[in-house]
């Protein structure tokens, strides 16, 4: 068997060099195995709670090591924030669970203001009830208002003495049944208009805790403020800051998202092989079957380019300075692209073991159904196609000369995070020059052909540029900007297939649903009412461009990596 790219719990190797991070993976895998499957799937089918999974996290402090930054640490040696390690430890919870993912997600979110703002007394608060075991919660979204936070209706109004009462009510609120800070927004009722992030507590008396929104073991909060007192220690950040705090709380948390599709996907992935792989049909395993091989080899070369392309953006996220800000396009690009392909992947796998994946003592069956949620959270697909497009003309038409980015995995806190400023001007944010890496790999023929694709996509940009009324048109502009986030995708993904020497048999066989995935892009454009004759010819010149056939490859890839992971991994019951 070639090296196993996917999680395997049982031979779990982390990226983390220091012991307590490895313990922290290594204790919580150790928990969900002595959980046992039977368990697992049974509190996710009768919504449970989970309780003993907080104990587990208080005992263990694990989200105060790993969600408290340095300086709030009390010298506790394995506190950090470490976008590596909160993306590592995002993708094994995910692999057992997205509920125990969740938890940590609006933890990560509820943190975000407070760990940005000048409150001292909060952050130090924070620090503390972290210590204590406590998780945390982002009060965002207003059932009516969705994606538009400008209409957000939450007010903050003074109350003469120098406190101030909170009203309004906030739907779709990961924890808010149990979080010890709710970092809520909303807006000054004194005449200024002016947003606000505050901190509110679910045990309060003013606090209404309405219902659980979603149908599932994790609590997605609808909770009503009556009148509930805030004083200025409660205040986290007033103004334009508070805007720019919510989008960039909202940067933060979404770059776990990709991961915790991740984790589902690889665990969905070791049931359906091992299942396909010992079922027989007409004397034969069903996995003999060309076109099932196809669809297992589809779904394993995807996940990895997932893996691939998260595992380098995360380099850039970990180096993000005022005079970097190369995050702003890998992090949205992550967020759509990485959760979309988990969804292809769940489809073709599910395309394959079909009625078994319907049953209700498999992983399998948890995936089906949780699978389609990441790409619709914090900010939906066209909303990060929207944020992507904004870089289109930068990224190929203005590149800047940057230093060399190595893998960051040191113990370093990712404090710019919490400073990103203002969350404007992405429009001037400049890149490295994309070509490089794809000619270090053009002699892989797919790649040869992916390149291809880009150079007519960008000439179709030049000679044939969307006009003012295309640009206006969301229907037109977001296949626009879907196209041009695989040429990002598959450059970060050849970056660090440079890093890991990755087989180039596995990089080339990528490259394969690639160049198929950009075709289709090319067909879709052309078939938009609005696109004109100009745009068609470019898009038929993609969508002809076809992979080049290697059979030798395909088994080797087969052989040496898909069809091993039969067995390889089966939680324990
Ligand atoms: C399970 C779950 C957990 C959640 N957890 C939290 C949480 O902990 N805290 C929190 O604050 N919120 C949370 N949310 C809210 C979540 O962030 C919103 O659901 C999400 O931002 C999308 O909003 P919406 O579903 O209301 O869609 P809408 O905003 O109503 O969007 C409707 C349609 O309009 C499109 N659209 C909207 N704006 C644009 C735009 N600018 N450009 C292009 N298209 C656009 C959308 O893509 C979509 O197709 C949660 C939601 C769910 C379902």
């Amino acid at each position: 068997m070639g090296e196993n790219f996917l999680v395997q719990p049982k031979k779990y190797k982390t990226l983390m060099a220091d012991a307590g991070s490895r313990s922290i993976m290594d204790k919580t895998i150790a928990f969900f195995e002595n959980m046992g499957k039977t368990r697992l799937i049974e509190d996710f089918n009768r919504r449970v709670w989970y309780r003993e999974f907080l104990d587990f996290l208080k005992k263990e402090q694990i989200f105060s090591k790993l969600l408290t930054p340095k300086q709030y640490a009390g010298g506790d040696p394995d506190c950090r924030w470490d976008s590596a390690r909160n993306s590592e430890y995002s993708e094994l919870l995910a692999f057992y669970g997205f509920g125990y993912w969740y938890c940590f997600q609006v933890t990560i979110l509820g943190l975000g203001p407070i760990w940005m703002s000048d409150n001292e007394v909060a952050k130090k608060k924070a620090a503390r009830l972290l210590k204590e075991g406590a998780i945390f919660a982002y009060g965002l979204s207003e059932k009516e208002h969705g994606a538009d936070i400008y209409s957000t209706e939450t007010k903050l109004a003074p109350v003469g003495d120098g406190t101030y009462v909170a009203n309004g009510e906030k739907y779709y609120i990961g924890n808010g049944n149990e979080a010890a800070m709710v970092s809520t927004f909303g807006k000054m009722d004194d005449g200024s208009g002016d947003y606000v992030f505050f901190v509110t507590n679910f045990e309060h008396k003013q606090y209404e805790l309405k219902k659980n929104v979603v149908n599932h073991q994790e609590y997605v909060a609808n909770f009503a403020l009556h009148d509930y007192p805030i004083t200025d220690e409660d205040i986290l950040i007033r103004g334009q800051k508070a805007w720019d705090a919510a989008l960039n709380t909202v940067n933060i948390g979404k770059f776990n998202i990709g991961p915790a599709s991740i984790g589902l996907a690889e665990h969905c992935f070791y049931e359906a092989i091992t299942h396909a792989a010992n079922r027989v049909l007409y004397g034969k395993p069903v996995t003999d079957m060309p076109h099932v091989q196809k669809g297992f080899a589809d779904a394993w070369l995807r996940l990895i380019a997932m893996k691939l392309y998260q595992r380098r953006a995360t380099d850039y996220f970990r180096l993000a300075a005022a005079d970097d800000r190369r995050y702003l396009l890998y992090n949205p690009t992550s967020k759509m692209k990485v959760t979309l392909q988990s969804e292809q992947v769940i489809a073709l796998l599910w395309n394959i073991i079909a009625a078994k994946g319907f049953e209700k003592d498999t992983y399998f069956s948890i995936g089906t159904s949780d699978i389609w949620g990441p790409s619709k959270l914090e900010g939906t697909v066209h909303v990060n196609v929207q944020l992507i497009r904004k870089f289109i003309e930068n990224y190929f038409f203005h590149p800047k000369e940057y230093p060399e980015v190595e893998p960051v995995l040191d113990d370093r806190d990712d404090n710019y995070l919490f400073n990103q400023g203002p969350a404007r001007g992405l429009g001037k944010v400049q890149f490295h020059d994309y070509a490089p890496i794809f000619r270090e790999f053009e002699t892989l023929p797919n790649v040869e052909r992916f390149i291809e694709q880009v150079n007519i996509f960008k000439k179709m940009l030049m000679k044939a540029a969307p006009d003012k009324a295309q640009g206006a048109d969301p229907s037109f502009s977001l296949p626009v900007g879907e196209m041009f986030s695989i040429v990002v995708y598959g450059q970060l993904i050849l970056e660090q297939c440079k890093l890991d020497e990755t087989d180039s048999a596995v990089v080339n066989q990528i490259f394969d649903f690639m160049v198929r995935d950009f075709a289709s892009f090319g067909l879709e454009i052309y078939d938009i009412h609005v696109t004109n004759d100009v745009q068609r010819e470019y898009c038929k010149r993609i969508m002809l461009i076809k992979p080049e056939r290697n059979d030798e490859e395909y088994q080797k890839v087969w052989k040496e990596h898909v069809y091993p992971l039969n067995g390889e991994y089966e939680m324990t019951q």
